[in-house]
């Protein structure tokens, strides 16, 4: 049946399980949106040629990231789970996509730049410098009108929607409606090591699968308030992951306003102020857990979820390509 919904296309990268940024930077919208619209969610396989070393990563991730999802509560019976290689006209798209999209918009590209650089000495594979535009296949595949990310991915999406139009305009049709990006509330969560971006590939992360005791671990080793050396000492609440945090996730915000003023004025140390981090952190993973639980016990489910999803995504893929090939008039054979 034809789903009358506006839609949705958003992923992650198979490249670890998924983290506390991930969540407030995006999953929280797709989780509240999931219903309103009907949702594309990728794991994009064809863009981890940084890990291309690490295939058995990048295969266990593919069913870490369906599990997290599962976990979060993304429900697979209305939205579909896809993996994108198994949809292979996003290379087709890919290839038609970057005719239009000139060498030094993606040089220009902040995003990529930034992360080209942390791959330092190793060389960039000509797929990595051309993931935004594989991006912006994804996104125009199933049609995409929002897309709901953390802000790294901006560029992405404004030169996606400067490709939508340019093709819109060149062979006079509408066949891709122009897509608004969505960034969760907060854009981009630190890490636990105070670097500007918790990352899977950073080794800076709090993972949704993270037992009590690691997360209370990695709570207690976070990176805070460097000028403070005593309890005593007045703290700075400003730029403080450890307050960033308790922002981001606790409920009991008398409870953070209180804890701030103390901290500011040299009143409570910084083990308090962890220890109740922490005990935030784990009361809202733990029914996190619990769901992950009952889904790493039924593997089937994980499986038939991507199955469905994928199965679902290439029919309406091969959709949009015959409307892309009859717009370009390469339909030679029709
Ligand atoms: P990698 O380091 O392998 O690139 P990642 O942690 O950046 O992994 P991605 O799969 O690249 O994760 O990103 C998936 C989605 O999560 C994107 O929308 C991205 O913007 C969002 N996201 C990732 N990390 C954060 C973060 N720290 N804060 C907010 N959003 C984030
Ligand atoms: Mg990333």
């Amino acid at each position: 049946m034809a789903d009358e919904r506006k839609r949705i296309l958003t992923g992650v990268r198979p490249t670890g399980s998924l983290h506390l940024g991930h969540y407030v930077g995006a999953l929280e919208n797709w989780i509240r949106l999931q219903q309103e619209y009907e949702c594309y969610f990728l794991i994009a396989d064809f863009q981890v040629s940084d890990h291309a070393d690490e295939m058995d990563l990048v295969r266990s991730s593919v069913f870490e990231v369906a599990l997290d999802w599962l976990a979060v509560g993304l429900d697979p019976d209305g939205s579909h789970f896809v993996i994108e290689s198994l949809v292979p006209e996003h290379a087709e798209l890919t290839t038609w996509l970057s005719w239009w999209i000139p060498l030094g918009r993606l040089q220009r590209n902040p995003t990529l730049k930034a992360e080209m650089a942390d791959l330092e000495s190793k060389s960039v594979p000509v797929a990595f410098f051309n993931y935004p535009v594989m991006q912006t296949a994804n996104i125009l595949m199933p049609k995409a009108h929002l897309v709901p990310v953390g802000d790294d991915q901006l560029p992405h999406i404004e030169m996606t929607r400067e490709v939508a139009r340019r093709f819109n305009r060149l062979f006079e049709t509408e066949v891709f409606p122009i897509p608004e990006p969505l960034v969760g509330r907060v854009p981009r969560l630190v890490g636990v090591d105070g670097n500007a971006k918790m990352s899977k590939s950073m080794d800076n992360a709090i993972y949704l699968k993270d037992d009590a005791e690691t997360v209370t671990r990695k709570v207690m080793g976070m990176y805070t308030d460097p000028t403070r050396l005593r309890a005593t000492d007045p703290g700075h609440v400003e730029g403080n992951p450890v307050f960033m945090y308790h922002d981001a996730f606790n409920p009991d915000t008398a409870e953070v306003d209180d804890l701030k003023e103390r901290y500011v004025a040299g009143k409570v140390g910084d083990v308090e102020v962890k220890q109740k981090l922490a005990r935030v952190l784990n009361a809202f993973l733990d029914p996190i857990r619990e769901r992950r639980a009952h889904f790493e016990a039924h593997p089937e489910l994980v499986r038939t979820a991507l199955a469905e999803g994928t199965a679902r995504s290439r029919t309406v893929a091969q959709a949009t390509m015959a409307d892309v090939r009859a717009a370009m008039g390469v339909n030679y054979l029709e």
